[in-house]
C-alpha cells in the first residue's frame, strides 16, 4: 500500500492517525540518513509506503522528473495493492494529483482519496467538495473506480472509513499480474 500527496496536504498527520492503533515500527528510519521512502508495518506482509510529497519540486523540472520516475517505478511493483492519496480539502484535486491517479489506474491499482483537513471547512462546504471530487473521479472512467472520503487527522473524521478501505484493499489479491491459463 502506498500513501501519497502534495507537500503540506496532511499526509504525515494522516499516517500518524491511521497507524496509531498499534505501536508501529517505522522500519526504515535510521538516524543520520536521509531516506526518500519510509515504510510502516500495518500487519505482517502489509506495509504502507510513504511516498515523498510532491509540490516542492514544482519549479525544478529535473527534480519533478526524478520524482515522477521514482513514483512510476514504485507503482510497477507487483506487491503494491493500492494508493491512498491525501488531498487538502480546501484545494481539491490538482493536476499532479490527477497525474498520480492516472499512473495508478494504468496499473489497475485501487485508489482512495482522503480529502484531508475537513475540519477546516463547514460541513456543507466539505460535502460539496466531496461531491465534486467524486464526480471528477467517476469521469476518469477507469476501473476499479477511485473512491474518496472526507478526513481530518485532527478531529478524527473519517478515520474508521479510511482504515476500512485499507483493510479491504490489503485483504484482496493484487489486481495485476495474476497468472492466467494462457501464461503457463
Ligand atoms: P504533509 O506535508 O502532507 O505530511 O502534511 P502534515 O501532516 O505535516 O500537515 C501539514 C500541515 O497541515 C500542518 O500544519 C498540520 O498541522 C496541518 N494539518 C494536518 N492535518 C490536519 C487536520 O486534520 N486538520 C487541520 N486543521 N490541520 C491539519
Amino acid at each position: 500500500m502506498a500513501i501519497a500527496g502534495r507537500s503540506n496536504a496532511g499526509k504525515s498527520s494522516a499516517i500518524n492517525a491511521l497507524t496509531a492503533r498499534k505501536a508501529l515500527a517505522r522500519t526504515s528510519k535510521q538516524p543520520g540518513r536521509t531516506r526518500l521512502l519510509n515504510f510502516f508495518e500495518l500487519a505482517p506482509q502489509a506495509r504502507l509506503v510513504d511516498l515523498p510529497g510532491y509540490g516542492y519540486a514544482e519549479g525544478a523540472r529535473e527534480e519533478r522528473d526524478q520524482w515522477g520516475e521514482l513514483i512510476a517505478a514504485l507503482l510497477l511493483r507487483d506487491s503494491l495493492r493500492g494508493v491512498m492519496l491525501v488531498v487538502d480539502v480546501r484545494r481539491g484535486l490538482l493536476p499532479p494529483d490527477e497525474q498520480l491517479i492516472a499512473w495508478a489506474q494504468q496499473r489497475q491499482l485501487r485508489v482512495h482519496v482522503l480529502l484531508a483537513k475537513a475540519d477546516q471547512l463547514s460541513g456543507s462546504a466539505a460535502r460539496q467538495t466531496l461531491t465534486r471530487v467524486e464526480q471528477r473521479l467517476a469521469s476518469l472512467s477507469a476501473t476499479p473506480r477511485a473512491s474518496a472520503q472526507l478526513f481530518s487527522a485532527h478531529a478524527g473524521t473519517g478515520l474508521a472509513s479510511a482504515r476500512t478501505w485499507l483493510d479491504h484493499c490489503l485483504a484482496r489479491p493484487a489486481a495485476v499480474h495474476e497468472p492466467t491459463l494462457n501464461d503457463s
